[in-house]
């Protein structure tokens, strides 16, 4: 068995995938439901042997292998956890009578297991392979290493979710010096069987004998893979062909007795000519790349915890390559870029597995409707054979309404006979992830609440990225297309390795990574750059893939690119681009513009799928969703977003303004009250009208107004010029001016005089913003407009600041209300953003009428660390693992989060309506906000932007607290 355990895990190559169609001509899908082609056995006579292959469609304890094939499967689609993705779906197929081929999966507890037990497998592991093994070889009528007439296997790995990083599949395991001519004889087909075999040495050499080897080439030339290929190429060229289908069998078999040479060479060890050897090699391949450095570095990103593991999958190869009667095809069961709910995909003609994914030939549309400009002339699959084409559409209907999703298929035809290989839940960029759940829900495949949950939180983010500027656009020449891979505008300068473009990114500099094709291996250059573009692959490729993952900008297959990696410079049509030149991606279009194009915000409001799905989610969320706006045009914003009012209007903003910032000064400067007091009245006035233009644009939602936080040194002048200015400028010494602003110096500003310490020891300060709220209140109301203003006293800690601070705003209010002979409700309540006031919520909740969390301060208080100096660390935290998430982006559940709980409680039994809110940044992230909705809280207050995301946020946290 497998004698040689690998001792270091792959680095991984995913399959690339390559496709054409861009625009997918709009298709009848047939709507009528396919009844679920599970024929149940009939249920009178069970006999004893279907119970027993019932009983088994269970995880049983020590179970190492769960078998699949003809009609019969050990698993189900449940037991992703045990059997990964592929394994379980392979299984599930079976149940469902769809023709796969047999094989077995090994469970992820024996990837668990095996690293537990330094790098061995349990001892009933090899047994269990075996009688498994044995059951796929009386299927298909075929032995394992048999010389007359072998049967041969693929190796596939399969995680609970689909992972880059993991080992390739091997295919054609089990071909050996021994079984060539009994396959030949089988196949009278010697050129299949040579070029099976070169292709089995490719596959195998580089996962299993390099990679999960943990053997690391200097160079990429260096690479057992590349120098199989050069050899490869150079047969070609010397032969004159052009295709890897003009090589003859001759020419196969030559090349392989060289690649065994080579290999031997390069990594110095033969290649296996025993079955069992190859296929125990395979296995402790997929094993060992769950430890693989891009597969480690993928589940960080991903969150993806370490002990999930893997499984492996093992079935009997099916032939796409046998002739012209064969062929192989990724497809999805609706266009996964825009959503259209139409059969898309790509086919080839005698081709095996990785080529259509590899690029290397250009593949075809499946159907008609997949078609586009570029494959105007390639033959569909539905035209070349229509009845298998029939068959597969079939497939792939019941597939979607089985799964009730959208699929992402691969399928293999070995002369003339269909078999599925793999079904997946496809991804889908945002856009088409909204369309998609929308029409599902409409169809009625899924109910709204199911399709609210289909869309992630970062998918409406998606939706809401910026586009290029058309005008611009079409100004700009075009420097290249290639397929719209990731829908979204991009711009950024280029660089063409991934390591490039993390150390520009890091450096500040937006970038666009350019390359032939991504790998693994190129992931945290894709993650880091604003946008991708390549040269190779099709709208399956990697590139596209973890793209649209992503949701970023990405265009694939511009062959037009030619990139010379070495002077890194790229020539596009006759022009000649540098590392650093800036450059323009419409990844919608998949068009790309030399220079920095402008870019437009996102306009979901032209979206319908968008918006009818966000009507949904107002319809199952408990907690509203306010907007943190401090303007006008910030509120109405924020109201076309769905915002239900405004959680935090901050005054200070207002401050700034260059008509004001004079008066505020003189208000800081002036020795005494009556000083601060004149100043304060100019203020007034523009205070006044700015509450009156937020309060017209939110017509009559609440709006919360917080009085002035920050402390007063804020606001003067900090070089000495502009001091000597403003000194002028006042009237006022230079001497004193620059004494009285050293005289606010503080050591910690964020722990001193601010919030309402200001309105303590200065009240007219705060009186005067009452006065301005309550004056525009009354003037709205005497219009007939509706006004809802909730004044918020900020970083109260005792709640006798609150008691004199809510005195002293009562009394400017109501002295306005009778001035104005009008009467408008207004409540008057409190941040909780201090320690202490979560203690005494209680106390404090007696005086205040709400309660809103600043989350920002609490978590820098209850960590005691500012956040404006906290970069110098909370990275490193981060990187190391010490903190999960940095505490400002995501509440810290563990220790902030529970201060918050605290407070509800103790607010809350005092008045048990008393209304809750967060207007920290947290507010608008789907984790907090899923937070906010478990602790009772009545909104979320977030920037206009973020208002989408956290409806949407808020809804799946009712739908998930109700599954
Ligand atoms: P991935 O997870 O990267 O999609 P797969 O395990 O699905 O990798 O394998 C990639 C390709 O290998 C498949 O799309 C298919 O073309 C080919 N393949 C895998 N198993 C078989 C098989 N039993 N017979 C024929 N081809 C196979
Ligand atoms: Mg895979
Ligand atoms: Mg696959």
């Amino acid at each position: 068995m497998a004698k040689k355990v690998a001792k270091k895990a792959a680095k991984k190559k995913a399959v690339k995938k390559k496709a054409v169609a861009k625009k997918a001509v709009k298709k009848n899908v047939k709507k009528t439901v396919k009844k679920k082609a599970v024929k149940k056995t009939t249920p009178k006579k069970k006999t004893a042997k279907k119970a027993a292959a019932k009983k088994t469609a269970a995880p049983q304890k020590g179970k190492l292998v769960y078998f699949f094939g003809a009609g019969k499967a050990d698993g189900t689609s449940q037991m992703k956890n045990l059997l990964g993705g592929k394994g379980a779906n392979l299984a599930e197929m079976v149940n469902l009578k769809i023709p796969v081929p047999p094989g077995f999966t090994i469970t992820t507890e024996v990837c668990t297991l095996f690293y537990k037990n330094k790098r061995k497998y349990p001892k009933e592991l090899e047994g269990q392979v075996n009688s498994a093994l044995a059951r796929v070889e009386k299927i298909m009528g075929k032995k394992f290493g048999n010389p007359n007439d072998p049967l041969l296997f693929s190796v596939r790995s399969g995680a609970r979710v689909s992972m880059p990083g993991m080992m390739e599949t091997v295919l054609n395991v089990g071909l050996t010096t021994k079984t060539i001519p009994g396959l030949i004889k089988r196949t009278n087909n010697p050129r299949f069987v040579y070029d099976a075999y070169r292709r089995l040495m490719m596959m195998y050499s580089d996962v299993v004998m390099e990679k999960s080897a943990g053997i690391e080439p200097a160079t990429d030339h260096d690479a057992i893979r590349h120098k199989l290929e050069t050899e490869m190429d150079k047969l070609k060229a010397a032969k004159g062909y052009k295709q890897d289908t003009d090589m003859t069998a001759d020419d196969l078999k030559a090349l392989g007795d060289r690649f065994k040479v080579i290999i031997k060479d390069t990594l110095g060890s033969e290649f296996p000519d025993d079955p069992y050897e190859q296929l125990w090699g395979g296995i402790t391949a997929v094993f060992a790349s769950w430890m693989g450095r891009r597969a480690v570095s993928y589940r960080r990103i991903e969150k993806v915890p370490e002990d999930w593991g893997t499984a492996v999958n093992v079935q009997a190869m099916v032939f796409g390559n046998t002739g012209e009667n064969s062929a192989t095809g990724v497809a999805f069961t609706r266009n996964p870029a825009t959503g259209e709910n139409v059969f898309f995909g790509e086919w080839l003609t005698n081709a095996q597995g990785e080529d259509v994914v590899a690029g290397i030939r250009t593949p075809y549309p499946v159907n008609e409707a997949a078609r586009s400009e570029d494959s105007m002339h390639l033959p569909s699959l539905e035209k070349a054979m229509p009845n298998l084409y029939k068959e597969l559409h079939a497939i792939q209907n019941r597939l979607e309404r089985h799964y009730t999703d959208m699929q992402d298929i691969e399928f293999t035809i070995q002369d003339g006979k269909l078999w599925m290989l793999q079904t997946r839940v496809g991804k889908r960029n945002g856009q088409a992830a909204i369309r998609m759940a929308v029409e599902m829900a409409n169809e009625k495949l899924i109910n709204q609440r199911t399709a609210i949950m289909r869309v992630k939180p970062d998918q409406i983010d998606e939706l809401l990225h910026p586009s290029v500027d058309p005008v611009a656009e079409k100004a700009a020449g075009e420097l290249g297309k290639g397929l719209p891979a990731g829908p979204g505008g991009a711009t950024g300068r280029i660089t063409f390795t991934a390591d490039d473009a993390e150390a520009w990114a890091k450096r500040g500099e937006k970038v666009i990574l350019v390359r032939n094709e991504t790998s693994p291996e190129d992931v945290h250059g894709m993650h880091a750059a604003e946008a991708i573009l390549t040269a190779k692959g099709g709208m399956t490729s990697h590139a596209a893939l973890v793209a649209r993952g992503w949701g970023k900008c990405c265009i694939v297959g511009c062959s037009d690119l030619d990139i010379d990696l070495r002077n890194k410079v790229v020539n596009i049509n006759g022009k000649q681009l540098k590392e650093g030149d800036w450059i323009t991606l419409n990844g919608s279009k998949g068009r790309f513009y030399e220079g920095s194009l402008p870019l437009l915000p996102a306009d979901p409001e032209h979206n319908k799928w968008y918006k009818e799905l966000m009507t949904w989610t107002d319809k199952n969320s408990r907690l509203q969703v306010r907007t943190n706006a401090d303007s006008p045009s910030d509120a109405t914003q924020a109201r076309l977003f769905g915002a239900q009012g405004i959680g935090l209007c901050r005054t200070e903003h207002m401050f700034f303004e260059s008509d004001r910032i004079k008066s505020v000064r003189e208000m800081i400067l002036s020795e005494d009250e009556a000083g601060r007091k004149r100043a304060l009245a100019k203020l007034l006035p523009h205070q006044r009208g700015d509450f009156y233009g937020i309060f017209k644009a939110m017509a009559g939602l609440p709006v919360t107004i917080r009085l002035l936080d920050p402390p007063l040194h804020e606001f003067l002048p900090q070089t000495e010029k502009d001091l000597q200015d403003l000194a002028s400028d006042m009237g006022v010494s230079y001497d004193k001016l620059r004494a009285k602003n050293e005289s606010l110096h503080e050591f910690n500003p964020m722990l001193g005089h601010r919030g309402c310490r200001l309105g303590v020891t200065y009240p007219e300060i705060y009186a005067m913003q009452a006065q301005a709220i309550m004056e525009a209140a009354c003037q709205l109301a005497k219009e007939g407009e509706k006004v809802y203003p909730e004044i918020m006293i900020p970083l109260v800690g005792h709640v006798n600041e609150l008691v004199k601070m809510r005195n002293t705003v009562v009394e400017a209010a109501e002295a306005v209300q009778k001035s104005f002979g009008k009467k408008v409700a207004y409540t008057v309540g409190t941040m909780i953003e201090l320690p202490r006031a979560c203690v005494t919520a209680d106390e404090i909740a007696g005086k205040a009428d709400f309660f809103s969390f600043g989350t920002n301060d609490l978590t820098q208080t209850v960590y005691g660390l500012s956040r404006d100096d906290s970069g110098r660390f909370l990275p490193y935290y981060v990187e190391d693992g010490i903190l999960k998430e940095d505490p400002f982006i995501s509440i810290d559940q563990e220790g902030v989060g529970p201060l918050m709980e605290l407070a509800v409680k103790k607010g809350r039994s005092v008045k048990p309506k008393l209304k809750l809110g967060i207007c920290g940044e947290h507010g608008g992230e789907p984790k907090s906000v899923e937070f906010c909705h478990r602790i009772g809280l009545n909104y979320v207050s977030c920037s206009p932007f973020r208002v989408p995301i956290a409806r949407f946020a808020a809804a799946q946290a009712n739908i998930r607290e109700q599954l």
